[in-house]
């Protein structure tokens, strides 16, 4: 199988930085002979193991041109069943823990069977398989002895699955006559102590990245990472957050100073809207940083919301591909996106939120109830989402995540105990009937008609709004309608700006700004 590997060449060819702030401790990698991708590889990308020996010849074709540093999700389903051993666990009991381990090993160990036939690479993945079993049956164990499971050891458990994934694939590499080396995060990234959703310390992981990375790329061997995973300055591993190994990708991409980043996984590219909702999306091309951004924040699961934010000072390139279809050129993530004015672009939506109100008619003579409320929602790490307010200040409701939801409720309830008992907050209430809806597209405050035209498509299709937030952004226009609502509002936006057609597009193809290189050949049925 022959990939092209960057179908739409920069025009100032691979190595320019033009984009990219320069971090003297970062010379190093520049020093490399050839360009230096971070290419990450989701889930399903990993899930068995004919995708693996997929995504090792995709490997395999880019380390002919390129340094390449991987990152691997864990296979398919197994954080969700770390998840639910761990949730066992807590609940004393053990044995279904215990089964929720031996099936994730039958996973592995069939993949292994499929894959790794010399008997050094055997003994050797086959030892490390039986010591991260272990380790996870301890944890399971120590979780069930205590019933409890605090965030700490939530992490331990789960980061299991990347742990037990990089191995497989790097012996895979191996079995393919590719020097390669399984490396745990932990050792690389380092993070605040913020379990189930940690941010690095930058500076840190720099160091250490240049430090045990770049002597790899200078020897030609594939450093094969664990996604989703890090650990404290003090050595106690954390997890990025679900989803978050393209976080993962993007930090090493910039503590590397790499080339790109590639982002590897199951759908062509970031689509005009999820393709679980609307049939007939299509294919982004080009987006900016800030576009993809508000997509992912709101509910685009093939980018974790905070996948931007660590290439955002330095500007590389960060692409979406298909591991299923190589030779699609996906999209591509830049700093400024398309130059070409501005256009709804995307939708998306979430719906496992839930929308929160703190209000009443008496509301107005309680002190600070904007700071009070925010206070609040930040002291429990609540992700506010979206806030709409009434301009007598009676009532204020605000959007977060389903997940955050008793806990912030609780927490508001015991901020306003006070004015609850004296009845001047009237309520406080919660509603888990509810959606997000965005769209998104560069300067859209700027762009006659994109409001009109978005509620009268929603009023055609008969959904009814529930609250509204434009303004804080140029490039969003997000509200709330009831979960049930959800996908009519999405197909009826999606049609009204005629997304789903590329000619009806205001942007145009690429391929006048970035030339299509003849697809090479190929023997795969790709
Ligand atoms: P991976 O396991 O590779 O990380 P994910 O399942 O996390 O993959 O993300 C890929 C999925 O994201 C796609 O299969 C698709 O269903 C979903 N998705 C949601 N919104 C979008 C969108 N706008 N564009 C592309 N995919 C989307
Ligand atoms: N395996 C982790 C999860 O399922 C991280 C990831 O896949 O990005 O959330
Ligand atoms: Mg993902």
């Amino acid at each position: 199988m022959k990939i092209p590997m960057n179908p739409r060449p920069q025009r100032a060819g691979l190595h320019s930085r033009h984009l990219q702030q320069h971090h003297p401790a970062a010379e190093v990698c520049h020093n490399l002979k050839r360009p230096v991708r971070v290419m990450k590889f989701g889930g399903t990308s990993v899930g068995d193991a004919s995708c693996i020996a997929r995504v090792v010849e995709i490997i395999r074709a880019a380390s002919l041109e390129c340094h390449v540093v991987v990152v691997v999700s864990a296979m398919s389903g197994v954080t969700n069943k770390l998840v639910e051993a761990a949730t066992q666990s807590e609940a004393g009991r053990h044995a279904p823990a215990a089964s929720i381990l031996e099936g994730i090993r039958v996973q592995h160990e069939r993949a292994i069977d499929a894959l790794i036939h010399s008997a050094a690479e055997r003994a050797r993945i086959d030892c490390k398989m039986k010591a991260l079993f272990e380790e996870g049956a301890r944890l399971c164990k120590g979780t069930s002895l205590l019933r409890e499971l605090t965030l700490r050891s939530r992490d331990a458990i789960l980061g299991l699955g990347e742990r037990l994934s990089a191995p497989l694939v790097a012996a895979a590499l191996a079995e393919r006559g590719m020097a390669s080396e399984a490396i745990e995060a932990t050792e690389l990234v380092v993070t605040d102590a913020c379990h189930g959703g940690a941010d690095p310390f930058m500076d840190h992981t720099r160091e250490r990245c240049q430090a045990r990375l770049r002597p790899l790329l200078d020897q030609d061997v594939v450093p094969v990472v664990t996604g989703f995973i890090g650990a404290t300055p003090e050595g106690v591993p954390t997890t990025l957050g679900r989803g978050g190994s393209d976080y993962s990708a993007t930090i090493l991409a910039a503590a590397l100073q790499a080339d790109e980043a590639i982002i590897w996984t199951d759908v062509d590219g970031l689509q005009t809207a999820d393709p679980r909702l609307v049939d007939d999306g299509c294919t982004i091309p080009e987006i900016s940083y800030r576009e993809a951004s508000e997509l992912a924040y709101f509910g685009a699961r093939v980018l974790h919301p905070k996948t931007i934010r660590a290439v955002m000072q330095c500007g590389i390139p960060l692409w979406i591909r298909n591991t299923f279809a190589p030779k699609q050129p996906g999209t591509k993530i830049t700093p400024a996106g398309y130059p070409g004015g501005g256009a709804v672009k995307a939708l998306s939506a979430m719906s496992d939120v839930v929308l929160i109100n703190v209000g009443g008619p008496a509301m107005v003579e309680v002190p600070d109830v904007l700071g009070r409320t925010f206070r609040t929602t930040a002291a429990v790490r609540a992700d506010v989402l979206l806030i709409s307010q009434s301009s007598s200040q009676n009532d204020l409701c605000l959007v977060i995540p389903s997940a955050f939801a008793k806990c912030t409720v609780e927490a508001l309830r015991h901020e306003f105990a006070h004015e609850l008992a004296h009845e001047k907050t009237e309520h406080i209430s919660v509603d888990p009937t509810v959606a997000i809806v965005a769209v998104v597209g560069q300067h859209l405050r700027g762009i006659a008609g994109v409001i009109g035209r978005t509620f009268s498509a929603l009023d055609r299709a008969s959904v009814n709004l529930v609250a509204i937030a434009q303004g804080a952004t140029d490039c969003t226009l997000s509200f709330v309608v009831a979960k049930e609502d959800m996908k009519t509002a999405l197909i009826s936006i999606h049609s009204e700006f005629q997304l789903g057609s590329a000619s009806s597009r205001k942007i145009p193809e690429p391929a006048t700004e970035y030339p299509y290189p003849s697809l090479p050949a190929t023997n795969s049925a790709d």
